[in-house]
């Protein structure tokens, strides 16, 4: 549906608006209070991983940290866990670290303001299946798909562990909407013949393996939400197809599946120094994220 304006505040619904203030000021503190958090600007790392842990307590869940060492620094994982009573696991996670150089608003203070957003609103609800909110460190270079990476370590403990993980939601970069044409590019020429070359929708992606998981997100999403989606179970090996932590997941056998505005292919400040709040289009970053809260409530089920 190229061309369909949604930028005004009155297409959200109340809930909505309170919500979107919610993603405005997690952004805020992540991409420009906190601003470049990774190991090499170590202590915003870690004010990151305390300002997580703090909101998932006020949000009412017991976080947890999940860690691990790099050259004698602790790393975090944080998660939460509302129990169900199927011991079968969905885990919705996001990464905050930012890319050296960048404030990483959008890449992916979204993603973590999303994670946040969700986990206050699942609190007080009881599950059927089991659903875990987490916050992965070191998603980003020289971390990135290595098993140094937060949440291949993560998924690496679920295995171990025998965690009987259903699903795996990465929210990666999904702050970002244009209406303007030929804002939207693809890794191969090809997918812009079937796909809109109008930036302005949500992306959902999966490997082959995960494509059951794909299309029951996108058609619960598609049936609640009022933003444009596509979706896709394409090859790993396009590039952009599993480039988050998702992977991590792929790599230890659990289906999942990636939630994106298609970060580099739409976003000209993609890991750039001008990754700042300001550029988000949080009207259309809540339609996301009310939409997934859908789609959440449809996987695990929820009994009140
Ligand atoms: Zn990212």
């Amino acid at each position: 549906m190229p061309g369909k304006n949604i930028s005004n505040a009155a297409r959200l619904s109340p809930d909505e608006i309170i919500l979107r203030d919610e993603l405005i000021a997690d952004v805020r503190t992540l991409g420009a209070d906190i601003g470049e958090r990774n190991m090499s600007r170590y202590p915003r790392l870690k004010m990151a991983a305390d300002f997580i842990e703090s909101s998932v307590a006020q949000a009412g869940l017991r976080p947890r940290r999940d860690s691990y060492e790099i050259n004698g620094l602790a790393c975090d994982n944080i998660e939460a866990e509302i129990l169900g009573t199927d011991p079968r696991i969905i885990v919705i996670g996001a990464h905050y670290d930012s890319v050296f150089g960048a404030p990483g608003a959008n890449d992916n203070g979204s993603g973590v303001a999303a994670v946040l957003a969700l986990a206050r609103r699942f609190a007080r609800k009881q599950p059927t299946q089991t659903l875990r909110f987490v916050a992965f460190v070191n998603e980003e270079p020289p971390y990135f798909q290595t098993p140094q990476m937060g949440s291949f370590v993560y998924a690496g403990h679920c295995k171990a562990r025998g965690d009987q993980i259903t699903a795996m939601i990465s929210l990666e970069t999904i702050g970002y909407f244009s209406d303007v044409p030929h804002s939207q590019r693809y890794p191969s020429p090809g997918l812009g013949a079937f796909y809109p070359t109008t930036g302005n929708f949500i992306g959902f992606l999966g490997n082959m393996r995960s494509r059951a998981l794909l299309r029951r997100t996108m058609s619960i999403f598609r049936e609640q939400a009022e933003l444009p989606s596509e979706g896709a179970a394409l090859p790993s090996f396009i590039p952009g197809v599993s480039w988050s932590d998702h992977w991590s997941f792929w790599e230890h056998g659990y289906p999942g599946i990636m939630v994106t505005d298609t970060a580099p292919f739409r976003y000209r400040h993609y890991h750039e120094p001008t990754d700042t709040p300001d550029k988000l289009d949080y009207d259309r970053f809540a339609l996301v994220v009310s939409g997934m809260e859908k789609v959440i409530v449809d996987l695990v089920g929820v009994s009140h």
